[in-house]
């Protein structure tokens, strides 16, 4: 790889086109700044590529899978319905291709300038983006990191083979025919749901007392309601501990209610929560703050300890979840996180407003949920 020895400048240099980066990227174009936005892989992040969207679409197509079976009490029936699942894997990838080129083109419409590569700071304000064959430096005014995050692996769980991450699951060939989910977060029910409403049978295995924990309960029994009424086993208070390959499958041990058992399926999906991305960027080297959980601290105006530099999304402390930001990035203020609104990809579907604004609501870290 050779880097260029003559920096480019640049008013805004935006690292990371997901939801937080791409958005940021076009209303600082928008404002009259010159505009680099750099992302290693695809345009769109995890929400458009790995997370938010695909899951959506593989959630529809379960629901339209699950409606064609059952609804004969209002007269309908329909015979012969199966899944293709290649061909429903193959119209998720057009989904996600619509809206990662509208995103390109909203882009290219806006003057941004995107570069495919990989950002790492040599300065306070500069960054040397480096790809396989080249590498290029840019030296900025204002820098915006939106990074994102990635899946929290486990130590007894590595990713790979049968044991797998939000990412790979949503990229399965083919239905399991059986999954144990280790994590009962939103994540882990939204794919478990998708999957036990397609015929899988899935195991949870949540740590806490109940699944979706911080939602209300009055919200999340419906939920598991539903969850058991497709086959579904879930498992609280229980501690996942080993993982065995066998020839077919996977047999994980957990302990639950003093007891250690052991449940086997196809495979396993961990989704315990995820991580920021801060690691590898140089960000300690010049002086930006992070916290012992590896997000970047930031002040009301998401800026960071060095001035020119300011992050957003799932980099930073609160709820990571894409439209939570986004509104802020495009210029619509707001204190991230002071009120959020999630909508549970589920069955019954769930809202939650909750408010985190310690003000308004002293006491530390309580929220309020309510049925929409
Ligand atoms: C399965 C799943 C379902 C989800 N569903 C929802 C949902 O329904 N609603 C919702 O609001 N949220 C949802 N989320 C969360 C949502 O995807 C994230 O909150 C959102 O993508 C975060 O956006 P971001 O811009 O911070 O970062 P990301 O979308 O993570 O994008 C970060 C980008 O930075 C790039 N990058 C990282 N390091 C570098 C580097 N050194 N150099 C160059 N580029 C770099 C990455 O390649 C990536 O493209 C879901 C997540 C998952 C995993």
């Amino acid at each position: 790889m050779v880097v260029g020895d003559f920096a480019t400048e640049v008013d805004v240099l935006v690292v990371g086109a997901g939801p937080g980066g791409y958005v940021a990227a076009i209303r600082a174009a928008q404002l009259g700044r010159s505009v680099v936005l750099v992302d290693k892989a695809d345009l769109g992040g995890v929400c458009l590529n790995r997370g938010c969207i695909p899951s959506k679409a593989l959630i529809s197509a379960s629901r339209r899978y699950e409606q064609m079976r059952h609804s004969a009490e209002m007269g309908l029936t329909a015979t012969d319905v199966a899944v293709d699942f290649g061909k429903t894997q193959s119209w998720k990838r057009d989904v996600v291709g619509k809206l990662t080129g509208g995103v390109g083109a909203l882009l290219k419409g806006h003057g941004v300038q995107v570069v495919k590569g990989e950002a790492y700071f040599v300065g306070e304000d500069t960054v040397s983006v480096s790809t396989e064959e080249s590498g290029q430096r840019y030296k900025f005014n204002h820098c915006i990191l939106a990074t994102g995050s990635s899946p929290v692996e486990l130590k007894a769980f590595p990713f790979g083979g049968r044991i797998l991450s939000s990412t790979e699951a949503l990229e399965l060939s083919h239905i399991p025919q059986s999954l144990i989910v280790i994590g009962g977060g939103y994540i882990g029910v939204e794919l478990g749901q998708t999957f036990a409403r397609f015929g899988t049978k899935v195991t949870i295995l949540e740590g806490a007392d109940g699944i979706l924990p911080g939602f209300a309960p009055e919200l999340t029994r419906p939920v598991a309601k539903k969850l058991q009424q497709y086959g579904a086993e879930i498992v609280t208070g229980a501690k996942a501990t080993a993982a065995k390959e066998t020839g077919d499958g996977v047999a994980v041990t957990f302990e639950a209610a003093g007891q250690t058992r052991e449940v086997s399926a196809e495979y396993v999906l961990v989704t315990v929560g995820r991580r920021p991305n801060t690691r590898d960027l140089g960000l300690e080297s010049i002086g930006v703050a992070i916290d012992d959980r590896g997000y970047v601290e930031v002040d009301r105006q998401c800026r960071t300890s060095v001035g020119r530099i300011f992050a957003i999304g799932d980099i930073v402390k609160g709820p990571a979840l894409a439209h939570t930001f986004v509104r802020r990035e495009s210029g619509g203020g707001g204190d991230r996180g002071a009120c959020v609104r999630s909508r549970l990809q589920m069955h019954p579907r769930r809202g939650v407003l909750r408010s985190r604004n310690r003000q308004r609501r002293p006491e530390r870290g309580r929220s309020e949920s309510a049925r929409l």
